[in-house]
């Protein structure tokens, strides 16, 4: 049996494995890179969409684990929302976005509605598919989306997001705390059960 991760997100990786006891393997490690067509309308459906296409390429003992996260700006209607991975993509022809390129013109939104700061909010949904069955779990963190990033840590959209009840960006605070507190943190903290009941069930 085998815990496979559906991401081949570096700073994802590391998130998931300070937060999972057990060892988990990236996909990419067993099935080689390769781009997932995430085309559903929801955190959920994407996260099962990742999942699914991983096991079904996998041996049936194993449990995989898939995310799909982003951040909402209820200001600007909610996006970037579900697209917060490729939200600059429209306006880059020549090469992948990146994570600037996505807070440039998330600042840049922001700053058109005359703020340089608004409320805003992660979301993560976590799936796991098995041969028992599929789950599916949600976290969130609020806070607010700042149009000047501070910081170095975290990835994506931290350093222009300030948790509610701090001061500093995601991107200034201690990486343990981020866990507590962020929306994989919330989500993985529903999904441990049912992993360590997987874990115990499928050899
Ligand atoms: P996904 O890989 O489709 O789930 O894309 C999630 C995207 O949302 C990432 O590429 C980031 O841009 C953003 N995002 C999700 N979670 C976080 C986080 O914890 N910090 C910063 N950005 C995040």
């Amino acid at each position: 049996m085998r815990l496979v991760l559906a991401t081949g997100n570096k700073g994802k990786l590391q998130e998931f494995r300070q937060l999972c006891d057990e060892e988990i393997v990236p996909f990419c490690d067993l099935l080689g890179d390769f781009e997932i067509i995430e085309d559903g309308d929801t955190f959920a459906a994407n996260a099962l969409i990742k999942a699914r296409t991983i096991y079904n390429k996998l041996d049936k003992n194993s449990i995989v684990i898939a995310d799909d996260s982003g951040i909402s700006v209820p200001l600007l209607g909610g996006i970037p929302g579900i697209y917060s991975a490729r939200y600059a993509q429209d306006e880059i022809v020549d090469r992948k976005v990146n994570d600037k390129d996505n807070r440039d013109k998330l600042i840049v939104a922001i700053q058109n509605k005359k703020v340089n700061r608004t409320p805003a909010h992660y979301t993560a949904a976590i799936a796991i598919v098995s041969k028992l069955g599929e789950y599916v779990v949600h976290g969130w963190m609020y806070g607010e989306v700042i149009d000047t990033p501070r910081g170095e840590k975290g990835f994506g959209y931290d350093p222009m997001f300030i948790p509610q009840g701090y001061t500093q960006t995601i991107a200034e605070i201690e990486e343990q705390i981020k866990q507590q507190i962020s929306h994989r943190g919330q989500a993985m903290a529903l999904a441990k059960p049912i992993i360590k009941m997987l874990y115990g069930k499928i050899v």
